[in-house]
């Protein structure tokens, strides 16, 4: 039996550097890029996902993930992850020599695979595999993500047999972790619970990594059901900031300062500092020039600090 939630421990894994930023309009320099990383280790993150290899045109905000990766503090123990779409990215992503793991994603249908890979989902998962053998060739750590995990922009329903299908034919490229990705913001708890469990059966002991985005909001209840139902990894973005080309609105990932209160809170222990995220939060807010989506940052702090 596991043991009960309470007294569980979750891994944070903070993706604002790539995904908060990856659809901003304007563009930010590496200096804050690397501002960000370094308030995010600060903070306590011991993974974070620094850049994606994709075409500079079809993402002009990650057009210098080479110098993000150059300028890479090293640090005790934080792991580097540049996720990436194809074996040219792979390719450029292990010649930084600065990334301690690789992320590799496949898309569970056809219509979002072919739009945003220019591949079936099949090919998309044996592309996924093949950077998995690419990077434990370099040395480097793999892990795959099934993007649309839980809906489609595309095609609607995703079939929860088609999802745990990919999960244990990824499973055979041995990555560190699988994650199930809810790219578009349409997942319910109930489905969380239901698909994470699967896959948690039919890949175990590979661990299960969730990524939520709140463009409905229920960003924030699915983390809690996907904890509940045995993932042990969960993605945030500092501020909430990370909204999807294909699912238009103002709503990002789930907020690392928001997941962390709900977290602590219910006694889940996640290894960060929530006061450091909050001012990491206002100093980020200032940089975008705008207000962001996360709620905890916004809010009095509680319960209240004691004042010495
Ligand atoms: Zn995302």
């Amino acid at each position: 039996m596991s043991p009960p939630i309470s007294r569980r421990a979750i891994t944070f894994v903070e993706v604002g550097p790539r995904d908060g930023l990856q659809n901003e309009k304007t563009l930010i320099g590496t200096a804050d890029k690397l501002e960000l990383v370094r308030r995010s280790i600060a903070a306590g993150a011991k993974r974070i996902e620094v850049t994606s290899f994709v075409n500079p045109k079809r993402v002009p905000q990650m057009a210098d993930a080479d110098e993000v990766c150059a300028g890479l503090p090293d640090v005790e123990g934080v792991s580097y992850i540049g996720l990436v779409l194809n074996a040219r990215g792979a390719e450029r992503a292990i010649a930084t020599g600065r990334l301690h793991e690789l992320g590799a994603v496949c898309v569970s249908t056809d219509g979002f695979a072919i739009a945003n890979q220019g591949q079936t989902s099949d090919e998309s998962v044996v592309a996924a595999k093949a950077i998995l053998a690419m990077a434990k060739a370099a040395g480097v750590k793999g892990q795959a993500t099934i993007g649309a995990a839980f809906g489609c922009p595309f095609e609607g329903e995703v079939s929860q047999d088609r999802v745990v299908a990919m999960a244990m034919s990824l499973a055979q490229a041995n990555p560190i972790e699988i994650a199930l990705a809810d790219t578009i913001g349409v997942a319910d708890p109930a489905h969380v619970s239901r698909l994470v469990r699967r896959v948690v059966e039919a890949i175990g002991p590979i661990p299960v990594r969730v990524h939520f985005h709140n463009t409905r909001g229920t960003g924030i209840a699915n983390v809690w059901a996907a904890i509940e139902a045995g993932a042990t990894v969960v993605d945030a973005a500092l501020g909430g900031l990370g909204g999807c080309p294909f699912a238009p609105g103002a709503a990002g990932n789930v907020s690392s300062e928001d997941v962390v209160y709900m977290l602590h809170r219910a006694g889940v222990e996640t290894a960060m500092d929530l006061p450091a995220l909050i001012e990491a939060n206002h100093w980020l807010a200032e940089v975008m020039g705008r207000k962001l989506p996360g709620m905890v940052a916004q809010a009095p702090a509680f319960p209240k600090p004691v004042q010495e």
